[in-house]
C-alpha cells in the first residue's frame, strides 16, 4: 500500500498533470483534503507534509478534529456536508468555509451566529447539476437569487460554488454539466469581485473538473485510502 506521502505527491502531480494539459497554471487549483472518517492523527500527518485545507462532512466529528488538533494555527477548516438548521451554530463558531450553502435560512443563521471576533465565513453554493436523487444544492436557475442574498450578510464572504456531479455520471454527462457549472461561475464572477473559488472535483474526475475551470478538488480517498463507512 502506498504511503501517506506518496498518494500526497501522487494527487499533486495529478492536479499538476491536468492544469498544465489546459494551459492552467496549477497554482491556482488548490486541493481540499477530504477527511471524514478518518482519525484526527491522519490529518496530523498530512499537515505535517505541507497539506493545509481540510473538509469534513458531518458537524459534530468535524468540531470534535477541529478542537483535538487547535494547536496546528494556520490549518484551514471547510465544511462540504448537508447542513440542518439547527447545527449552523457550530459551523459558524469553527469552520473557516461552508460550501454546502443551498438556502437563505441556513445563509442568515451562520452569519447572525459567526462570532465577531472571527473573520467572515467563507460561503460557496452548492449546484445540484445532474443528481435528481439528491436534495443538496440548488438548480442553476435559483443562484442569482440565493447569491444577492448572500451578498447582504455581513458575516458571509460569497466566494464562489460547490458541486458534487452524481457518483456514476457517464463522460457524455459530465461533459454536459460541467460546462454549465464553468459558465455559471464565471458569469458569478462578473458580479461579485470576492468570487474566485469553484470547487469541483473528486478523486475520480479530478482531471475533467480542473479541464472545466475547477479551482479547488476536493479529495479523499486517493489521499487517505478508502472509507469503512
Ligand atoms: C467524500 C466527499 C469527497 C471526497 O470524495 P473521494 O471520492 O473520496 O475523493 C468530496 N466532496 C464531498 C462533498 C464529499 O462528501
Amino acid at each position: 500500500m502506498p504511503s501517506l506521502i506518496e498518494r500526497w505527491q501522487s494527487v499533486q502531480r495529478q492536479v499538476a498533470d491536468a492544469a498544465k494539459k489546459c494551459n492552467r497554471d496549477t497554482s491556482l487549483v488548490r486541493i481540499l483534503a477530504v477527511s471524514k472518517t478518518k482519525p484526527a492523527s491522519a490529518i496530523a500527518a498530512l499537515y505535517q507534509l505541507g497539506q493545509r485545507a481540510f473538509g469534513e462532512n458531518y458537524v459534530q466529528e468535524g468540531v470534535d478534529k477541529i478542537k483535538e488538533l487547535a494547536h496546528l494555527h494556520d490549518i484551514e477548516w471547510h465544511f462540504i456536508g448537508p447542513l440542518q438548521s439547527n447545527k449552523t451554530k457550530d459551523v459558524a463558531e469553527h469552520f473557516a468555509w461552508c460550501q454546502s450553502i443551498d438556502r437563505e435560512k441556513i445563509a442568515r443563521r451562520l452569519s447572525e451566529q459567526r462570532p465577531a471576533e472571527l473573520p467572515p465565513l467563507q460561503v460557496l453554493i452548492q449546484i445540484n447539476i445532474d443528481d435528481e436523487n439528491s436534495k443538496s444544492g440548488i438548480a442553476l436557475a435559483e443562484l442569482p437569487a440565493l447569491a444577492a442574498f448572500i451578498d447582504t450578510q455581513p458575516n458571509l464572504q460569497l466566494r464562489g460554488l460547490m458541486a458534487i456531479p452524481k457518483a456514476n455520471a457517464t463522460p457524455a454527462e459530465q461533459d454536459d454539466s460541467f460546462p454549465q457549472l464553468q459558465q455559471a461561475f464565471v458569469a458569478l464572477q462578473a458580479d461579485y469581485p470576492s468570487v474566485d473559488t469553484l470547487s469541483l472535483g473528486m478523486s475520480n474526475d479530478l482531471s475533467k473538473a480542473i479541464a472545466h475551470g475547477s479551482t479547488m478538488v476536493r479529495i479523499g480517498t486517493a489521499l487517505f485510502g478508502a472509507r469503512d463507512t
